[in-house]
């Protein structure tokens, strides 16, 4: 897959597309014009809903797709017609695609065995690779006989054996348990600081796009809904499907008018950001981590009747039911009030977000 030099640490490179557009046989419009720079060195995240395109960019960046237009380039290289072999690129797929017959030290050697680098080099390289990822002991066994956390080393083990200037990682973690699946993104998190190569990785979980990347690009129906860092995408989501998305509990977003120079959402009278003229339709949103629970009334809070209580751990995740409306607030464990009880999710100052024509209008 990879070409091998020889270079004792692997060279970085910088990933831009422009105008990237793939339409499949059939009419489906994968990648829509896409415009996207990852820099040096760059732990970068895919993330969206299944059948958002992110697959198709990655392998599009791997040149296993052609683009219907659009241009590709890593470092200063034109790739959009390099063949997979000549971009540098080393992949590692969600089913690890490792060789059933080939022993560890023969799967972490294969794309050198076929880039013709010479047998002696190669078994040095794979054992180095293997020492490095806790693999020594396992080279003589196939993938059969080991575990899923083992076969994911080993993959790993191969792209990094090629030494690319760029990782692509499809989901590399899904095949994982909840326990190892934590402590694999730990070791790619130290792996990836470690090498520094500019790595792109797709997946569908959120929480694992915010631990693991330095930048985030959203993605939805084959466009970019936002690129940033964790935390811009996490306190500032730009578009409301980028605020219901992210979060391990859903963000509340609710319906509102603006009216006097306040806003009305749900009851409650809320202070409004500037430049919002009155009667203008908005959508209110803060995190139910952001929030208080009341149970005296008050006028800046949603009211309704506590309907269900889950447990978070620590906390406890609170649901009321208003008339028209559900909202959720985290409140810490031994707080809770009773099912049935009528209380009031009040928003933390600075911590709302008002949505206007769904675009972020401010945060108040
Ligand atoms: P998932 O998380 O489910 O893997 P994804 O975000 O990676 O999804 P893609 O696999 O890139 O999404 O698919 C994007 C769109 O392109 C989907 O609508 C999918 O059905 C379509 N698609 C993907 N591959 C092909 C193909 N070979 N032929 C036709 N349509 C395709």
């Amino acid at each position: 897959m990879a070409r091998t030099s020889g270079t004792a640490r692997p060279r970085q490179a910088a990933i831009s597309l422009h105008g990237l557009t793939k339409v499949f046989p059939g009419g489906v419009r994968a990648l829509d014009s896409l415009d996207l720079e990852i820099g040096e060195g760059e732990f970068f995240a895919l993330l969206g809903p299944s059948g958002c395109g992110k697959t198709t960019l990655l392998r599009s960046i791997a040149g296993l797709e052609t683009p219907t237009s659009g241009k590709i380039s890593i470092g200063e290289t034109d790739v959009t017609t390099l063949p997979p072999g000549r971009r540098d690129v080393a992949m590692v797929f969600q089913d690890y695609a490792l060789f059933p017959h080939m022993d560890v030290t023969a799967n972490i050697a294969y794309p050198l065995r076929i880039g013709r680098t010479p047998r002696a080099q190669r078994e040095t390289r794979a054992s180095e690779v293997a020492a490095r990822l806790s693999l020594t002991e396992l080279l003589g066994r196939r993938p059969g006989q080991l575990s899923g956390g083992q076969q994911q080393r080993v993959a790993l083990a191969r792209a990094i054996a090629c030494r690319p200037s760029v990782f692509l990682f499809d989901e590399p973690l899904s095949n994982l348990d909840a326990r190892l699946r934590l402590e694999a993104r730990t070791f790619l998190k130290r792996l990836q600081d470690e090498l520094g190569v500019t790595t792109v990785f797709v997946t569908h979980d959120q929480g694992e796009a915010l631990a693991l990347a330095h930048r985030i690009a959203v993605m939805d129906a084959g466009r970019i809904t936002q690129v940033g860092t964790p935390a811009e995408i996490f306190h500032r989501p730009a578009t409301t499907f980028v605020a219901s998305f992210i979060g391990s509990t859903p963000m509340n977003l609710l319906p509102g008018k603006v009216s006097g120079g306040m806003l009305h959402v749900a009851q409650a009278v809320l202070p409004a950001p500037g430049g919002l003229p009155d009667g203008e339709s908005i959508v209110y949103g803060v995190r139910p981590e952001y929030t208080d629970l009341s149970t005296t009334r008050t006028d800046n809070g949603f009211a309704g009747e506590v309907a269900v209580l889950e447990n978070l751990g620590a906390a406890s995740l609170v649901t009321l039911e208003g008339p028209e409306h559900l909202v959720q607030a985290v409140v810490p464990e031994g707080r809770e009030p009773g099912v049935g009880t009528t209380a009031w999710v009040v928003p933390r100052p600075g911590r709302a977000l008002v949505y206007h024509h769904d675009h972020l209008a401010g945060q108040i």
